[in-house]
């Protein structure tokens, strides 16, 4: 495999620390049949660690195979504790930048619940870009100034200067983190005092913990506190604010534009710790697969009924990135717009809550134990008594 360098930091001492012949290449799309989601294409991926910026990413990812204007369905809005986040998140920004009359822009911004939000608490102009958004998915029965542009980002598409900028679980997907950050700081930099927010998955604790379900192809980029807070600064952005936040799962970083203190907290010089983690993550990994595989297994073998709770891209990455498939009898989901369809890989069929009645799991395995709790109340409601585990 030649990779040449790093595409956050031009670094050219890196080591491959994962590898899976094939997985699909989309994880958070559905299919209608089970057959096109048998059939769904499959391409191969690795992790590879950058030693001098700590940058992880897939060397492998090939952008032409995934379709984010394809239906997919990323949309994580259903669930309470994540609405309830995103809600305290629009009312930290809130807080933070008076955005009354400004213009806010937001790359990535899927389905548009995120700015609907943002804008109606604010009173800022919104406008967001992605090439996935759906307009008849879009509900705003109100006055507020907001638009979409169903396409990538581009700078130079973009007759505007924003006052705000803000970039939720996108920079993930990108490959060429160092020109994407680029464009978007010059884009920024378009108003003077312009802020950047970027709200991206944290890895740390993927290597600390072999979280392999973390894991798919549309991420090819990987980041920790420190790792995401040095592109930002080799970009010539200040990273005015960041911490870890949803139970470590994300990054939510604040920049803005002129010169940074160039002070590093605490908290983001990991460099030394990364070495380490990325050291051991291939024995790790292996191991955290192992017992996975073992947990289902077993069960399967004296014949206990096991339901996997969640059918985003964790769930099929758990079921694509392992040989249980076959074990597993059903998988649930809370969001209507997933059920009645078909995971890509193994083609399990996604159901609602209520259909563990017709064959009642004796095991569920949470696919996010940030919803743990969530998930045990809905079990309970539906009388269901049966073993709950999470990922
Ligand atoms: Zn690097």
């Amino acid at each position: 495999m030649a990779v040449a360098s790093c595409p956050a930091c031009n670094g050219t001492r890196l080591a491959e620390i994962y590898a899976l012949d094939a997985i699909p290449v989309q994880s958070c799309i559905l299919l209608d049949t089970e057959a096109a989601a048998r059939d769904f294409p499959r391409a191969p991926l690795s992790l590879v660690f950058c030693d001098a910026c700590g940058f992880v990413f897939n060397p492998r990812f090939d952008g032409s195979l995934v379709d984010y204007a394809s239906a997919t369905e990323e949309s994580q809005h259903f669930s309470g504790t994540f609405n309830a986040f995103a809600r305290s998140l629009v009312d930290e920004i809130a807080t933070r930048h008076d955005l009354a009359g400004k213009t806010t822009v937001e790359i990535g911004c899927g389905k548009g619940d995120f700015l609907h939000e943002l804008v109606s608490v604010t009173g800022t102009a919104g406008l967001g870009i992605d090439p996935g958004f759906l307009l008849d998915r879009f509900v705003a029965a109100d006055d507020h100034a907001i638009a979409f542009r169903r396409e990538y980002f581009d700078p130079a598409a973009l007759d505007m200067a924003p006052d705000f900028v803000v970039c939720r679980h996108t920079l993930e997907h990108v490959p060429d983190v160092g020109r994407f950050v680029g464009d978007v700081g010059a884009f920024a930099a378009r108003k003077p005092g312009s802020v950047s927010f970027f709200e991206t998955p944290n890895v740390e604790r993927v290597l600390e913990e072999g979280a392999f379900w973390d894991i798919y192809y549309e991420h090819c980029s990987y980041f920790t506190l420190g790792s995401h807070a040095r592109l930002f600064r080799r970009q010539g952005m200040a990273v005015d604010h960041a911490r870890l936040a949803y139970d470590g799962q994300y990054i939510l970083q604040y920049s803005s534009h002129g010169k940074d203190s160039g002070s590093v907290p605490a908290g983001q010089d990991d460099l030394e710790r990364l070495r380490a983690l990325a050291a051991s993550f291939p024995g790790k990994v292996a191991r955290v697969r192992h017992h996975w595989s073992d947990f289902v297994r077993q069960r399967h073998a004296d014949g206990r009924r096991i339901a996997i709770w969640g059918g985003g891209s964790k769930g099929v990455s758990f079921l694509t990135s392992t040989d249980i498939a076959g074990a597993i009898a059903q998988v649930v989901d809370i969001n209507p717009y997933k059920q009645g369809k078909y995971l890509p890989g193994t083609g399990h069929r996604v159901s609602a809550p209520d259909e563990l009645l017709q064959a009642p799991p004796d095991t569920v395995i949470a696919m996010n134990p940030v919803y743990r709790n969530e998930i045990a109340a809905r079990i309970a409601e539906l009388g269901l008594d049966c073993e709950l585990v999470a990922v």
